[in-house]
């Protein structure tokens, strides 16, 4: 039987592109994302339009009940689990003297309880069948920090430290756990940027362009992988040079 993907914020962007590389390489993948039910339903349908298996789910990351029903559907669906993509993942822009408690709660409670939550659901059956990978979706800003994304890049800074701890304690038992590091991205989550932006980021990118979502999903197949089964506890950066050491 093909092995289980499930993808967190399936439903556009880097995870969307995730989801149909992992189907298009023959993996059955469950789709998770908060809200956009119209988009996972339109990816799915499209993937098992060429015979692949894709289903979704509504789950927001960030509460328990709902990861826990939603991982419940997966067992039920599609069986074990063999890679998990902790993708889903907010973004908030401004100085952090005008940040509310509030949007810093749910942002680190989207980007850093949903990863926790989701690894939480996955690892015992993964241990206790000593195979595995999970993959965190971190970012540069998580390694550099970014000037106006300060919550966001210290969110991603987390997902750095959960890979790194958590690939020591699961590695024992087989599971290994990584961390992709985009750079700029082209998705929703920049659609705020102006050309202009865009422009002088991808000037300042050694490749000379921003990249795409499915520049990303490649490194994130990569690892879940058989040709990365002795790579654990990593930050892999896709950022076209933008960060370099
Ligand atoms: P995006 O286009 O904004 O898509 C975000 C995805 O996350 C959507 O599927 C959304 O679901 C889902 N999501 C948001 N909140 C959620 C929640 N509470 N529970 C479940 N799903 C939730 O973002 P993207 O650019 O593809 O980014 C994907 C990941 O890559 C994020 O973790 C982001 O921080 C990271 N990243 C992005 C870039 C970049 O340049 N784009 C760079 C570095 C890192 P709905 O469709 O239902 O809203």
């Amino acid at each position: 039987m093909a092995p289980v993907a499930v993808v967190t914020g399936g439903s556009r962007g880097i995870g969307a592109a995730c989801v149909r590389l992992f189907a298009d390489r023959g993996w059955r993948v469950a789709v998770l994302c908060e809200k956009n039910a119209a988009a996972a339903e339109a990816l799915c349908a499209e993937l098992r339009g060429q015979g692949r298996d894709a289903a979704w789910q509504l789950c927001d990351v960030a509460d328990e009940k709902q990861v826990s029903a939603a991982f419940g559907w997966v067992r039920e669906r599609f069986g074990p689990v063999s890679a998990l993509v902790n993708n889903a993942g907010i973004s908030w822009t401004g100085l952090l003297q005008d940040m509310t408690a509030a949007e810093w709660d749910r942002l680190f409670a989207v980007n850093v309880r949903g990863a926790f939550l989701c690894t939480r659901a996955v690892l015992p059956e993964m241990i206790s069948r000593r195979q595995g990978s999970i993959v965190q979706i971190s970012s540069m800003w998580g390694e550099t920090g970014g000037s106006c994304e300060t919550a966001y890049s210290a969110s991603k800074a987390a997902l750095i430290g959960l890979t790194r701890a958590l690939a020591k304690e699961a590695g024992p038992s087989g599971v290994r756990v990584n961390c992709v590091s985009p750079g700029v991205i082209d998705t929703e989550m920049n659609r705020h940027l102006t050309q202009a932006d865009l422009a002088a980021l991808a000037e300042e990118t050694p490749l000379g362009r921003i990249g795409q979502a499915e520049e990303v999903a490649r490194a994130v197949l990569f690892l879940c992988g058989a040709e990365a089964a002795f790579i654990t506890g990593q930050v892999l950066p896709v950022n076209g040079g933008i960060v370099i050491g």
